[in-house]
């Protein structure tokens, strides 16, 4: 079975931050055949976009998995279901979050999914904490190290 290097963000700022994160690295290790490889720092961060509500803790883990990426993702957003998200305006406030920054060096435009995800360069502490886990690990569009990237 070929299996992916996938990294994920994750993000929450309702309840408590610590243990939100806590409990879904714990349930993205117990995925069918899926294993967290590594863990950046954990990271508060000021809201983007709507900048009146909590602080986020925001983290990126590194994962290997044998599902494929639309398959990933529905696990993923069961995750989210079930630690009780409810899905409001984007952006909001929310409980936890988990979004596919890279999947291998896949480049993929479904409806479901963009990945590499959109915002990684806009948002910093993405960067930061990919810097931290995977410094030469290559945007495959932007073609430059995430070391690189979060110089710049
Ligand atoms: P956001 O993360 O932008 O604040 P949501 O988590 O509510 O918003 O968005 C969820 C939807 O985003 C998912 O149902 C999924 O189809 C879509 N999506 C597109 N690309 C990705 C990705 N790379 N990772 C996670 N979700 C994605
Ligand atoms: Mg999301």
């Amino acid at each position: 079975m070929n299996s992916n290097i996938v990294f994920i963000a994750l993000g929450t700022n309702l309840g408590d931050r610590e243990e939100n994160i806590r409990k879904a690295i714990q349930k993205i290790g117990k995925l069918p055949k899926t294993a967290i490889i590594k863990s950046s720092s954990i990271i508060n961060t000021k809201p983007v976009g709507i900048t009146n509500q909590p602080d986020f803790l925001n983290c990126v883990v590194q994962i290997k998995t044998i599902l494929d990426p639309e398959k990933l993702l529905l696990e993923l957003l069961k995750i989210e279901r079930e630690m009780g998200r409810i899905r409001k305006q984007k952006w909001g406030p929310r409980i936890i979050d988990m979004d596919i920054l890279f999947f291998n060096n896949e480049i993929i435009n479904t409806q479901d999914l963009t990945v590499p995800h959109p915002e990684i360069l806009n948002r910093k502490f993405v960067l930061t904490s990919m810097k931290e886990i995977a410094p030469e690990f290559v945007h495959p569009i932007e073609k430059k190290t995430m070391e690189r990237l979060y110089k710049e």
